[in-house]
């Protein structure tokens, strides 16, 4: 196992937002020539917007879309269709517009590519900070009407969070992301955002597409916010959707976990420094675990989030996602299956 597969480390890529504020150079070091209005880092990217390179080893400089099409047996049971994930660090010092975003179905009967399913692991955030997460109406039509009334208190879901916290935010969802808050984002290779309200700023709004594809009535509440345990040395799963599982591992000292999956996986390094296989890693760095290569030892004081999208196999009517993502604890290897009810 591992023989002549390597760790691929890649470059981010910084985008600048009216939202945006400094942390992502100040607190994580990454290069710009800007001081502020940094709104994210796109740490992991494979689309037209943002091709991430390879900082080292036998594919320096090559890009992921590169590597996509001409090395496909790095990214096992996924290989031939379009990269399935972006991740990205979100710096917002403002409050970000109120949006949605469209399933799959919709994306792909709009010509639009793949739908956007996406989840928060909160990095950063102040005391007492909620995130917009669903809305209060009842029904349908008191959705609508408190849309187009503009009537944003009474519509908005304000769920708490904390530093640690993890919120799946399904397609379908009005969700926005509030000032202060930094967060690691996994989600699907879309960029497909129905802005519905966006405060005193005049960017464009798509309430049309926007209604078509909310749900409602739809919220979250408090207790669907998965909190990190502060279990050490032992991955905590913190999802699993028909796009992709996340993980998160909290590493002190020195475990063995043997991760793989069956397409590839790919972890960010979110906090302190340590050694993945030996090889120096510290807060920031984003990486891809190809297909086949296990995760021998991992050493040091940090925390890695890991995210596997879900492999797809063939079944009669067409891809399924067909998941199996595992580690083994105690020599005895624990998987987990897709459920049931998001395996459409
Ligand atoms: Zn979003």
């Amino acid at each position: 196992m591992n023989t002549g597969a390597e760790l691929l480390f890649l470059k981010p890529v910084l985008k600048e937002r009216i939202w945006g504020g400094s942390r992502l150079r100040t607190e994580w070091g990454y290069e710009s020539a800007r001081e502020s209005g940094l709104g994210e880092c796109w740490a992991v990217s494979c689309n037209e917007q943002a091709d991430s390179v390879v900082a080292e080893g036998r594919y320096q400089g090559m890009t992921l879309s590169q590597l996509w099409a001409e090395a496909p047996e790095l990214f096992g049971a996924h290989a031939g269709e379009r990269f399935p994930l972006l991740v990205k660090i979100i710096d917002a010092k403002e409050d970000l517009s109120i949006q949605v975003h469209p399933d799959d179905a919709y994306a792909k009967a709009h010509g639009l590519g793949m739908g956007k399913r996406e989840c928060w692991y909160i990095l950063d955030c102040p005391q007492d900070a909620e995130l917009i997460v669903g809305s209060r109406a009842e029904s349908r039509e008191e959705f609508e009407r408190l849309v187009r009334a503009q009537k944003w208190d009474a519509l908005l879901n304000r769920v708490p969070v904390r530093k640690g916290d993890f919120i799946q935010i399904e397609p379908g969802t009005l969700h926005a992301i509030t000032a202060g808050v930094e967060l690691l984002e996994v989600q699907q290779n879309s960029d497909i955002t129905y802005r519905m309200y966006d405060y005193v700023r005049p960017r464009q709004l798509h309430l049309t597409e926007g209604l078509e594809v909310a749900r409602a009535p739809y919220r979250i509440k408090a207790e669907d916010v998965v909190h990190t345990d502060g279990r050490v040395n032992t991955p905590q799963l913190l999802v699993t959707t028909a796009d992709y599982q996340v993980w998160t591992v909290c590493v002190s000292g020195a475990l063995a976990p043997d991760m793989a999956c069956e397409s590839f996986l790919i972890g960010s390094v979110i906090e302190g420094s340590g050694r993945i296989d030996g090889r120096p890693v510290e807060k920031g760095m984003h990486f891809i675990v190809p297909n086949r290569y296990a995760v021998r030892r991992l050493e040091g004081e940090m925390r890695i989030n890991l995210a596997a999208p879900m492999p797809r196999r063939k079944v009669a009517g067409g891809m399924r996602p067909a998941p199996i993502i595992y580690y083994f604890q105690d020599k005895v290897r624990v998987s987990f299956e897709i459920p049931q009810s998001s395996a459409g």
